[in-house]
């Protein structure tokens, strides 16, 4: 406690000191090139960056609006102007951040009445509502067709307009890699029982399961429009036993013989309402930029780009590497260093600003661990046209060198690039290893998504990435100047050259990998991670001859149905990507600016 205190005031007593002369030297008179990054000056910033105080900086928080403040505060005393609409240094934004119980949530079978929380809870993808009919019960809620397996539970029932009970899980229940994996996700059998008419889903666990599906927000599912619900054991129990069957019973009799085991409850009406209320919070970009005097080219940016958020607390569902520890995720590295970054390089080209021909847009990014959210609000709604923006410039994670090597990313997206850095990096103490990809997992993706050259720096992963251990402590400020050296002269001379870096594709535009494994044939399209919209939005056509392209669809539309089946968000697009063969020819229906157009996609 006493040292924390002491260290807190030194660091306050660093900052202020340091405000007195960044405010002499952004005043002064020209001394160009007397304003060198220091080490010291880049420690500060991650030091106030990463401290306890700041909470982990998740979106949102007091703690983010206090660094939001200091960037704010920053840049001014530099004398960097405003980078966002009607002269501010803030682009504001909601995120879905979470979801919670509304006040009517019940749940009664028969005439018993249930308790939230203890007897059923809501899934996160539930739709909101009422529903009172009776249930029929439907094994493992499969519907399996592939070449080596096919299992189907609704065989001989009708589940139409009643609730559908299954169970969790799958006969490999451990096994990730079983061909069962895929079909016994909790939400992929809603999305079956729903196309078979079911008008609500009931879940009951395997033996193995003891506790409640806690109630936690997932990102990117859309409502299911009927109640998915979860009954405890002993509900499921009682209900089972009243019908004269048992859980454990059942279970072993489908594992053992691997085939569906159904029965219909005609007989015990059950009645639920679920109330489900999405949580957002307010977050925000922070902007600033340099204005070259320069009047041919002053139109056109560099953007020069890092994250200023983290993960608050951690927790399940922040990122964190170790979810069950609730503990303050600093995130000096990741990315107080880049943070500082974008500020030293601000303040270092401020003072170098005849150097300039091209203009320099500053953004410190919110929200990025929750999906580079910051980046694409930034992208879908440009404070300069986007078309002007000749290159975008990523730092994320600069403050841990090792061995003096770091990476810069995006080298392929320029024909420029590889040269000019292996020209700019040849005097630098530090090898920089180039990698051309475009996409990475990080702001950059965005901008490349959109057609822009990007660089990204980058001193590597490590062990502490993403726990509460990410510390000033372990930062390498000498190594994150060599970067910012480096970044500084790379900024400059895209600024000056006679022509912009021309954009090259690099590699897909979509992260790699995901749950892909599974899929025949793809569309060829960007799907949008962050989309609000019911459906699945296309973000950008990743294949220019793929099958989406061939069918006419477009960057903005939304994917609506797919072979005649609903898509309400990207997880339901996945399922029904993986139910389509090569040669196949479907009906897709998109919503184009309001107007629904039915296309025929081949694959
Ligand atoms: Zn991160």
């Amino acid at each position: 406690m006493t040292d924390n205190g002491r260290l807190l005031s030194t660091a306050l007593a660093i900052v202020v000191v340091g405000y007195g002369f960044y405010w002499f030297r952004g005043y002064g008179p020209g001394d160009i090139g007397s304003a060198e990054i220091t080490e010291s000056e880049i420690l500060d910033h991650i030091r106030y960056l990463s401290d306890d105080e700041r909470a982990g900086r998740y979106p949102g928080t007091r703690e983010s609006k206090d660094v939001i403040s200091y960037l704010i505060k920053q840049f001014k005393s530099f004398g960097i102007s405003p980078g966002g609409k009607n002269n501010s240094y803030v682009q504001t934004f909601s995120v879905l951040d979470g979801i919670e119980l509304g006040s009517n949530n019940h749940l009664m079978i028969g005439n018993d009445s249930l308790g939230i929380d203890a007897d059923f809870i809501p899934l996160w993808f539930s739709g909101n509502g009422d529903l009172s009919t009776s249930a029929v019960f439907a094994g493992y809620g499969f519907d399996i067709k592939e070449d080596s397996l096919v299992w189907n539970d609704y065989g001989g029932i009708d589940v139409d307009g009643k609730w559908v009970m299954v169970m969790r899980h799958s006969p490999a229940r451990d096994n990730p890699h079983s061909l069962y994996a895929s079909h016994a996700e909790l939400h992929k059998k809603m999305v079956v029982a729903r196309d078979r008419g079911a008008a609500g889903i009931l879940y009951i666990s395997q033996v193995e399961d003891s506790t409640l599906i806690p109630l936690r927000y997932h990102a990117g599912y859309s409502k299911a429009g009927m109640p998915a619900i979860h009954l405890s054991n002993k509900q499921a129990d009682e209900l089972l036993n009243s019908v004269g069957r048992s859980r454990k019973a059942i279970q072993t009799k489908m594992d053992r013989t691997l085939s569906p085991l159904t029965f219909d409850m005609p007989n015990t009406i059950i009645s639920a309402s679920v109330e489900l209320k999405s949580v957002y919070i307010r977050a925000a970009n922070v902007l600033g930029k340099i204005t070259s005097r320069n009047h041919k080219f002053r139109d056109k940016y560099i953007v020069v780009g890092a994250h200023f958020d983290h993960l608050g607390y951690g927790g399940p569902g922040t990122g964190s590497r170790k979810p069950d520890t609730t503990a303050i995720h600093s995130g000096a590295d990741d990315n107080a260093s880049g943070t500082a970054g974008i500020l030293e390089l601000a303040h270092k080209l401020q003072l170098n600003r005849k150097l300039l021909k091209r203009s320099v847009l500053f953004v410190g990014f919110d929200a990025e661990e929750k999906g580079v959210l910051g980046a694409k609000h930034f992208v879908e709604n440009p404070t300069v046209e986007l078309s002007n923006i000749v290159t975008m410039i990523n730092m994320d994670m600069i403050g841990r060198i090792t061995d003096s090597i770091a990476t810069v990313g995006g080298v392929g997206t320029s024909p420029l690039f590889p040269i000019l850095l292996d020209s700019l990096s040849e005097k630098s103490p530090i090898t920089l290893k180039q990698d051309p990809a475009g996409y990475g997992p990080s702001d950059h993706s965005a901008f490349y998504i959109k057609d822009i050259p990007v660089l990204f720096f980058f001193s590597g992963f490590h062990s502490d990435y993403h726990t509460p251990d990410d510390d000033w402590k372990h930062i390498d400020a000498w190594g994150a100047k060599q970067i910012l050296d480096i970044a500084f002269n790379v900024i400059t001379h895209i600024s000056r050259a006679a022509e912009r870096p021309v954009f090259t594709i690099a590699g897909p535009k979509e992260p790699s990998g995901r749950r892909r494994g599974k899929l025949k044939v793809t569309l060829g399209i960007i799907p949008s991670y962050g989309s609000l919209d019911v459906g699945l939005k296309v973000d950008g056509i990743s294949n220019p001859h793929g099958p989406a392209a061939k069918a006419g669809i477009q960057r903005g539309d939304i994917i609506k149905t797919m072979g005649g089946k609903t898509v309400m968000d990207i997880y339901e697009f996945m399922d029904r990507l993986a139910e389509f063969k090569k040669g196949q020819t479907i009906t897709v229906i998109i919503d184009r600016g309001g107007t629904e157009k039915e296309l025929s996609v081949s694959f």
